[in-house]
């Protein structure tokens, strides 16, 4: 987006970056261990506000129970999905397909309008580090100074003994994480219940969490922003979803070139050159060299120059939000077709998925012949034959809500010609899939009148909500 005008390829100090390589590797590829300074500032207190609230939602929610059931649950175990108190049934893969899909087209459209604003602001792995991580490192280590001091002195009693607080912090809230979102799919009650009990009663589980809590420390711990710069595939991928119009974090270079020491005090512009914008990147980017992939726009940059410039008694946003056309004196479009095509795309298959969600709950019945004999004929008290047709109906249904249903047969003509006995009375359907014995009597002169199918209808509150074609067996006879 922008240009460093004024850089040598020689780097003019520790914080002057290569403009060669990334700034978390030396010249022999091996990594350059970042420790981003502190920072205060609107944005960082405005995030830190919202990691706040994420990490209620991404680690208390699935402790939370409505109506007796957790507030979210994806038990893809049993294919179960619970939403605040509401559960669905027999989720099939198109389920998760159109929330996977809704999902990415909403980040593409909130991308396309304000750049990485979900890596900076929502994605786990800012929250926890940033939210986290890096408070326990300020905690234990102290500052951003201390603790690259700390990493490149010798090994002393003090070292192995902040190591080992603040490793074993990072273990701890590790776990929680990992049993939470162990939590989301097996339900919270029942994770507590396995944890009471030995380990190898759930040795799969058990192994999927410690695997999960290993990933979450290492990550959190030590491989922190070398996953966003190195194996993120939204990272890769986000330039694709921006355009010029795109809000994203950004150097004024019209202001702040020439900057200071490159030129005449009189020529300078407003950037001091102080560095502290790439002190506090948690990437490690001197965000001056424009727009990269490394950027996770988490903001810091645009406090730590704020801070100088106020002391400058300049205006601040020397780095701000804006976008390439701003920057280039021309209006921003807010919208743009790109944005719009992004939004109505994810808008369609969210319709999607409420309307299966909507429809998810409708019962669906299949009736099937019992396995003894097809029929029995018995006789009435006077004489006349009975014919017996019994079935096992089996119910099923993806909602959460309880069903009550009456059979009734079709026709009119019919009605007191068969008779519908039922073991359950009422039709009671509180579960995923049900099966209950059904028995149709019936008169064998039906059969003889050519009826060889019935048509029963199922009513919930006097509404017919289904059809079901029974086949009718039995012997002709004429009496
Ligand atoms: S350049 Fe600024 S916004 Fe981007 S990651 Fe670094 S500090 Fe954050
Ligand atoms: S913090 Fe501001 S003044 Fe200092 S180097 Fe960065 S852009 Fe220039």
């Amino acid at each position: 987006m922008t240009d460093e005008k004024n850089n040598t390829n020689k780097p003019k100090n520790q914080f002057e970056l290569d403009p060669e390589r990334l700034a978390t590797t030396d010249e022999e590829g091996h990594r350059v261990y970042l420790y981003p300074e502190d920072v205060k500032g609107k944005w960082k207190d405005r995030r830190h506000l919202f990691y706040w609230f994420l990490t209620f939602v991404y680690l208390v929610v699935p402790w939370i129970y409505i109506k007796n059931k957790p507030m979210l649950q994806i038990d893809i175990f049993h294919r179960e999905f619970t939403l605040m108190g509401n559960t669905w049934f027999g989720i099939e893969p198109i389920f998760l397909f159109l929330v996977i899909i809704s999902t990415l087209f909403f980040v593409a459209f909130m991308t396309s309008l304000y750049g990485r604003v979900w890596c900076g602001w929502a994605c786990p792995q800012t929250v926890f580090i940033q939210g986290l991580f890096l408070k326990i490192d300020k905690l234990v280590e102290g500052s951003a100074r201390k603790r690259r001091e700390l990493d490149q002195g010798p090994l002393t009693f003090e070292k192995i003994a902040r190591k080992t607080v603040k490793w074993t912090i990072y273990l701890i809230i590790s776990l929680h994480i990992a049993h939470t979102f162990a939590g989301y799919i097996l339900g919270p009650r029942e994770l507590l219940q396995m944890s009471l009990h030995s380990p190898m009663e759930n040795r799969g589980i058990f192994i999927a969490v410690m695997i999960f809590t290993g990933i979450l420390l290492l990550d959190f711990g030590w491989f922190r922003e070398q996953f966003c710069i190195i194996a993120c595939p939204y990272g890769r991928m986000q330039s694709v979803m921006m355009d010029e119009n795109s809000l994203v974090v950004a150097y004024d270079s019209k202001r702040g070139e020439p900057r200071r020491g490159d030129v005449s005090k009189d020529k300078e512009g407003d950037c001091i050159n102080c560095y502290h914008c790439v002190k506090v990147c948690p990437t490690g980017i001197d965000i001056r060299r424009g727009t990269q992939l490394e950027c996770i726009a988490c903001t810091n940059c645009i406090d730590a120059c704020d801070e100088v410039m106020e002391k400058l008694h300049k205006p601040k946003g020397l780095i701000r939000y804006s976008s390439e056309n701003e920057l280039m004196g021309k209006i921003r479009k807010a919208i743009t077709p790109r944005s719009i095509i992004y939004i109505v795309i994810s808008f369609s298959f969210i319709i999607t998925l409420v309307t299966f969600l909507s429809q998810s709950g409708n019962l669906n019945f299949q009736f099937y012949r019992g396995i003894e004999a097809p029929f029995q004929v018995v006789k009435n008290a006077d004489g006349s034959s009975l014919v017996i047709n019994h079935f096992t109906m089996k119910v099923t249904h993806q909602g959460s809500t309880e069903h009550i249903v009456k059979l009734e047969v079709q026709d009119l003509a019919l009605r007191d010609k068969v008779q519908i006995v039922t073991i359950l009375n009422p039709l009671k359907f509180d579960k995923p899939e049900m099966k209950t014995p059904i028995f149709l009597k019936f008169s064998p002169k039906i059969l003889s009148e050519g009826k060889r199918m019935l048509k029963v209808n199922v009513k919930e509150n006097d509404i017919l909500t289904n059809t079901v074609e029974v086949p009718l067996a039995g012997p002709i006879i004429n009496n």
